[in-house]
């Protein structure tokens, strides 16, 4: 049988990326050919880093651990329009939980009505299945060490931020 060059997506808001994005990636790279790790530009309120940011910081982390067929870009709009324009033929998504499946199980059998688009699914390590961006944030923003949760660069990136909205405010 041929073997298909296999182009995926990783959609997702990274807002910041942690240990448990890229323990998916990790896996998501053996499987397939090429990795593009998408940052959502969606207009929702409450993002502490802007999707330059964010993408600047995996792109530091993609450089430093020498990942090998793995890229970082943003988007704007539906996922399903950008796989298309990406030319990629599956989404990729992380699961935590059973928690996560009825909200991703609803993602992907839209996103495969609405365009045809095959989602796979790629559980995480058990080590990260209660680690959440949101959570993250929180446990940042009351000074919480996090270094076996989130990279070094996003911890300091954290830091940095969290004084700066102190100062503003
Ligand atoms: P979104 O807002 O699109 O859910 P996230 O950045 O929160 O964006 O998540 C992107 C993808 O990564 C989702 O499929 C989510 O379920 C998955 N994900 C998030 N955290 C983890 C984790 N700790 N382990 C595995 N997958 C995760």
């Amino acid at each position: 049988m041929r073997k298909k060059f296999v182009r995926v997506i990783f959609p997702g808001s990274f807002d910041p990326i942690t240990n448990g994005h890229l323990d998916v990636i990790d896996r998501g790279i053996k499987l397939f050919d090429e990795l593009i790790i998408a940052v959502g530009r969606s207009p929702v309120k409450n993002q502490l880093f802007t999707p330059e940011e964010r993408v600047e910081m995996i792109k530091e982390i993609v450089r430093e651990r020498r990942m090998k067929g793995v890229s970082v870009e943003s988007f704007e709009g539906l996922t399903v329009e950008y796989a298309a324009r990406k030319k990629a033929d599956v989404i990729l998504r992380g699961l935590r939980s059973l928690t996560d499946v009825q909200y991703e199980f609803q993602l992907a059998m839209t996103n495969r009505a609405v365009a045809g688009i095959e989602t796979v699914f790629i559980m995480t390590s058990e080590r990260y299945g209660f680690t959440s961006s949101t959570l993250i944030r929180e446990v940042a923003s009351l000074g919480g060490d996090l270094s076996n949760l989130i990279p070094e660069n996003v911890q300091k990136r954290l830091k940095k931020q969290l004084k700066c909205k102190k100062i503003a405010r």
